[in-house]
């Protein structure tokens, strides 16, 4: 994509690749060849922005000759006074390699410029990538090209590079353009689409802020509320142990799935881990205000479980996703195990790992639902989202459930593959629904929100 807008350019104009890359890191990456012959009012633009390139309006403009072949030549080095081969750049101007590496190294690996021009000032003829990996080292030659892959990448508005550490990959998301910081929570950030997209490397992430993909909280949300965790880290860490007591018999009970539906092992009472009630018949997703709290206290009293409540909920799904992603080991090995006794094939024994897949992707909708309904003011639109979230809830703690299940009953796998795909398919439906529904809401403005200033 870059090499070819690089090519594209300086083909139009008939310049070098460096000439071009000039123009194109001038114009912040904004013009592509076709768009230049298609439009004579911005050939013209394009033509001036040669005369006068310039990286940054501060800077001096770097001028672009027609490619002239280099050359050494013995002669006395205008920088260093040896008589020594001299390297000649397209603007004619020579030093020898030692003055080049210097200079070179200085401005790609000290200043980290993405684009160097002629040592001998006032001179600004681009140095090309191919030129300066003819003098200094790889690495340093490899930090140039990247350099200006930056340049590309961060000064193009539909490109981002993948945060995931040691990921290389630049990935574009033509629909959206990255939006502008949000220095203060306005109503339109919030109404602004979260455009999420997925690196070939595994990760998903959020393309305008680049936090791990977070739908359907918008941006300026999540940094709110993960400010707010921070500050109450002891919380969490309470509510993130992983053993409780049993409501009914008070033996000692420990979650090892990501499942909140939980079975006392002795007295075989179901209940809710995250709240404790009985698992039958309950919803525990909404919050039922304290409406009787008059005084201070009381309202102050109200409002911590208020938060409570969500961050409960948030941070066990969260928790959640790491056990069900450890569940993958003991996936891999059931799958081994299926397919040996049943004689089923190695793609229909991956409906697990399919379904661990829609898992865990609508835990973490679930999980940011949460961070959503914090802020959320009671309307018509905040009832629709809860119960989209409640419907949704359910739905991934069946199918959790499902996974966990005992897998060795050969007589029984038949029916259990059919029902996890089954409830696979429902989950996924489910998440749809409260994201595309949701999404919908958040560009119409239908939501309120509680932001304490
Ligand atoms: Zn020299
Ligand atoms: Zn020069
Ligand atoms: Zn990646
Ligand atoms: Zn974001
Ligand atoms: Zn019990
Ligand atoms: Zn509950």
């Amino acid at each position: 994509m870059r090499q070819s807008a690089i090519e594209g350019v300086a083909g139009v104009f008939g310049v070098s690749e460096a000439a071009a890359t000039a123009l194109l890191i001038g114009s912040r990456w904004s013009l592509s060849a076709e768009e230049v012959m298609q439009n004579d009012a911005l050939f013209e633009k394009a033509a001036n922005l040669l005369l006068s390139v310039s990286t940054h309006s501060t800077q001096p403009p770097i001028s672009v000759v027609h490619l002239v072949h280099t050359a050494s030549i013995e002669a006395e080095c205008p920088i260093c006074a040896d008589k020594e081969f001299l390297e000649t750049l397209e603007c004619g101007h020579a030093v020898c390699a030692a003055c080049w590496k210097s200079y070179l190294s200085l401005k790609i690996l000290d200043e980290g410029a993405a684009l160097v021009s002629c040592p001998m000032a006032p001179c600004n003829v681009a140095v090309s990538p191919a030129f300066v990996a003819n003098l200094v080292n790889n690495a340093t030659a490899a930090k140039y090209s990247a350099l200006q892959l930056n340049s590309f990448v961060n000064d193009s508005p539909s490109l981002v590079f993948c945060p995931a550490p040691d990921c290389q990959n630049a990935i574009s998301c033509p629909a959206a353009a990255k939006l502008p910081p949000p220095s203060s929570i306005l109503p339109a950030h919030l109404n602004s689409i979260i455009p999420t997209v997925s690196c070939s490397c595994g990760h998903s992430f959020c393309f305008s802020c680049s936090l791990p993909a977070h739908q359907p909280a918008p941006c300026g949300l999540i940094k709110l509320w993960l400010t707010k965790c921070a500050d109450d880290s002891e919380t969490a860490n309470w509510i993130c142990a992983n053993t409780k007591d049993c409501p009914k018999c008070s033996s000692a009970i420990e979650k090892n799935g990501g499942c909140n539906h939980m079975t006392c092992r002795k007295c075989r009472h179901e209940f809710c881990w995250i709240c404790s009630a009985d698992w039958r018949g309950h919803n525990c997703s909404t919050y039922e205000p304290n409406t009787k709290a008059t005084t201070d206290q009381e309202r102050s009293r109200a409002s911590l479980e208020r938060y409570l409540h969500y961050f409960n909920r948030y941070a066990n799904h969260d928790q959640s996703m790491k056990l069900d992603a450890a569940l993958s080991e003991k996936i891999a090995l059931k799958i081994v195990e299926i397919q040996e006794k049943c004689e089923m094939s190695w793609i229909e024994a991956q409906f697990m790992t399919e379904a661990k897949e829609v898992l865990l992707a609508s835990r973490r909708v679930l999980k940011w639902t949460y961070c959503f309904a914090f802020y959320l003011q009671k309307n018509n639109a905040c009832i629709l989202f809860e119960t989209n979230q409640e419907d949704l809830e359910k739905a991934v703690e069946s199918l959790s459930g499902l996974l966990e299940r005992d897998f060795s009953d050969v007589a029984q796998i038949a029916s259990l593959r059919a029902q996890v795909l089954d409830k696979a398919v429902y989950v996924s439906h489910r998440r749809d629904t409260l994201l595309n529904t949701t999404l919908g809401d958040l560009k119409e403005g239908k939501f309120d929100w509680v932001i304490a200033k």
